[in-house]
């Protein structure tokens, strides 16, 4: 179940301009917007696919993200908390805003001839604020993916009111300056006549109501200092620095908002003997110079245990042999990188007397003197090799 690309969901190039982007976004948007299109599935899977790839393509952050890696490093392919991989209609109205420089409020009632929306109302919804934490990743956890629960502190729904912040059901009261509608209308004279503005009651705060007595434990914030163990899917072939998101994961919002999202920065444990590069892994192998003239089986590291490699009689340094498929996965990919193994001669640096005699004999003897051929590879066909 591949998703689609954001580009062409919206049908622009990945040069479009964010204007082009969120014009091409409201054109989609009101074709097949819910109003529009009653009861039928396929026009509002299409309105989400549009909405999705909009919040991505509108974000300079996310755009980045997306760009360089794809719906994993967006959002999208984030499985962790991201509620059934898409967004929820209220996330969608609530894009609506800036999209249509309303203020707040359905757009489409203008479009449409109002109704539909009626419980969403004038009201404002209050977003929670996201929450960054760090995790450390091994090699090993980074080629395979891994699930990691993680200890969080973060602010978390009142538990005593239910997130309201009231102290108990009698303590709503309908807002006396909106009406409980939660915005304010004001006319103003000008030059061009009169014009009616609606903003956001500043009584109420967009919500409708008023509280006459505070929860005790919050305070009437409806979010406390709280901690919550959340399982995180890191997938595998993510990098240092590379950031997850996770909707809805972050500090919960005053008073039955929408929560932040949850910001994951990733930071990889050095390994004690592979280095990574890209999706390869490198392995400095060092071999006494008997081994590598007579040839032999060395068993070397690799991120799935240990395995073995043979290496030919008359080996020179510099060799690189190749494991193939023992690397790092790429992000959302089946590709996979290959462990590397560079081999080193080992040339002692202390010799005993026998050990010097038998070298001694050795010194004149013609097999020792170098003699590179043309079938010996260059540094620069090593290299090529490599980076292949
Ligand atoms: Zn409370
Ligand atoms: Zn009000």
């Amino acid at each position: 179940m591949s998703k689609r690309d954001y580009y062409d969901i919206l049908g622009v190039t990945k040069g479009a301009s964010a204007d082009e982007i969120k014009k091409a976004y409201r054109k989609l948007a009101i074709k097949y917007h819910p109003d529009k299109n009653p009861d039928d599935k396929a026009a509002e899977e299409k309105f989400k696919e549009a909405a999705e790839a909009y919040e991505v393509l509108s974000n300079p952050e996310k755009k980045q993200r997306y760009d360089q890696f794809g719906h994993a490093g967006a959002q999208g392919g984030f499985g962790g908390g991201y509620s059934g991989g898409g967004m929820n209609m209220e996330d969608i109205f609530s894009q609506f805003g800036d999209i249509f420089g309303g203020g707040g409020g359905s757009p489409f009632e203008s479009f449409f001839g109002g109704g539909g929306q009626s419980s969403r109302g004038g009201r404002r919804v209050q977003r929670g604020t996201n929450l960054r934490i760090k995790v450390k990743l091994t090699l090993e956890e980074i080629a395979n993916g891994v699930e990691k629960k993680i200890k969080v502190n973060k602010q978390v729904v009142c538990s005593t009111c239910d997130g309201t912040g009231a102290k108990d059901k009698n303590s709503f009261q309908t807002c006396k300056t909106c009406g409980g509608s939660g915005a304010v209308r004001r006319v103003t004279n000008t030059i061009l006549g009169q014009m009616q503005t609606t903003s956001t009651c500043p009584t109420c705060n967009g919500e409708g109501t008023t509280i006459s007595a505070k929860c005790g434990t919050c305070y009437g914030e409806g979010v406390t200092r709280g901690e919550e163990t959340i399982s995180i899917n890191i997938p595998a072939g993510v990098s240092e620095g590379m950031q997850l998101s996770m909707s809805g994961k972050g500090n919960a919002a005053p008073r039955g908002g929408v929560p932040g999202d949850l910001i994951i920065l990733v930071e990889e444990i050095p390994h004690e003997s592979l280095k990574r590069e890209g999706i390869n892994v490198i392995y400095d192998l060092h071999v006494s110079f008997v081994d590598a003239t007579l040839g032999a089986s060395i068993e070397v590291p690799t991120i799935d245990g240990k395995a073995r490699i043979k290496l030919d009689p008359g080996t020179q340094g510099g060799k690189i042999l190749r494991l193939k498929g023992k690397g790092i996965p790429e992000v959302n990919s089946y590709h996979k990188g290959d462990q590397l193994v560079q081999v080193n001669i080992w040339t002692p640096k202390i010799l005993n007397n026998e050990e010097r005699e038998l070298l001694e004999k050795l010194k004149d003897s013609p097999n020792f003197k170098p003699s590179p051929g043309k079938n010996e590879k260059s540094f620069f066909d090593r290299m090529k090799e490599y980076f292949e």
